[in-house]
């Protein structure tokens, strides 16, 4: 597509490398554990898993954070910008999943994971239940694990927020991904703005310390737009805010509107911080989880 801005240099990426991170590497092979981290070869995996810079990996590890996918591969939604596969009736979950999940989260020994799944409109619960179950184990067995929960919007039923929120974790993130006017032309249809406002605020109304959501720029937003959507986060008291670069999966996927400038995703951050977020990561290759651990380790919840 020739209408498809050229890929600037800040955006590529070199291997990563260092001792946490291969340390990490090493103990995740036979865990059974698939990272979102791996599997969309996320360009972040050095940063997040090598924890922080000049620290042992022993010390790494505690402050490493990496995101693991939860029921199944297969998703009922079709976002505009995403590459996991769709079905209308997904295989059946896992009913040994919490369990095994959480025994290797607690062996891995990770200072911060983050927990995600696809969307499951064909459960009664959206899964809740099941959200929720492999958190409190988790907890039961590695209780210094810090633990975030990034859901999907549960249709808008916020009885089965509340039994994700009221499971034992410590953020509870659920991703706009975008300005409300660009809503129906990236997300699933079934996905609203005002939707996603509800389930962060009623996290937030359940007693969870952090709320955080992401948006992704270069989509076709325009400043006002942004500045709307951060005005509505912080009336429903969303914490933490992450901004980066959409990144186009396949030419199947809608296409790049535009390239963002590092500086630009500077001056957001600068912009929300003075919005009162407590926290925000803003940069071309910043994602949701990106290094949540390093940065709520020292900051936040200890
Ligand atoms: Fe993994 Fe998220 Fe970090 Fe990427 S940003 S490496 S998906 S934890
Ligand atoms: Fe991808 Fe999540 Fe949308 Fe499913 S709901 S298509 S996993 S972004």
């Amino acid at each position: 597509n020739t209408n498809t801005p050229r890929l600037p240099s800040f955006l590529k990426t070199s291997i990563p490398s260092g001792a946490s991170f291969s340390k990490i590497k090493k103990d995740l092979r036979g865990l059974g554990l698939h990272t979102v981290c791996e599997e969309a070869r996320c360009p972040n995996i050095g940063d997040c898993w090598g924890g922080k810079e000049g620290a042992t990996p022993e010390e790494g590890k505690r402050a490493a954070t990496a995101t693991i996918m939860l029921m199944g591969d297969t998703c009922t939604r079709g976002c505009r910008f995403c590459s996991v596969k769709t079905s209308k009736a997904p295989p059946p979950l896992d009913p040994h999943e919490p369990e095994n999940t959480a025994e290797a989260i607690s062996r891995w020994g990770l200072g911060y994971i983050v927990m995600t799944s696809v969307d499951r409109d064909d459960l009664a619960d959206s899964g809740a239940h099941h959200f929720a179950e492999t958190i409190r184990k988790t907890k039961q067995k590695a209780p210094q694990i810090l633990v975030e929960a990034l859901t999907g919007d549960m249709g808008g039923n916020l009885e089965h927020v509340s039994v994700v929120a009221k499971s034992g974790l410590d953020v509870y993130a659920h991703n706009v991904e975008t300005v409300e006017a660009l809503t129906p032309f990236v997300r699933d249809r079934r996905a609203t703005f005002r939707q996603s406002l509800k389930v962060l605020e009623h996290a937030k109304k359940e007693g969870v310390r952090v709320t955080k959501t992401s948006i992704m720029l270069g989509v076709g937003e325009s400043e006002d737009q942004i500045m709307d959507a951060l005005r509505e986060l912080r009336k429903v008291d969303v914490d933490v805010v992450t901004f980066g670069q959409y990144m186009r999966p396949t030419k199947k996927h809608m296409k790049v509107e535009r390239y963002v400038e590092p500086a630009e995703f500077d001056r957001w951050k600068q912009v929300a911080e003075d919005m009162g977020f407590l926290y925000v990561a803003s940069g071309p290759l910043v994602r949701s989880s990106y290094k949540a651990g390093e940065y709520f380790i020292e900051n936040v919840l200890r």
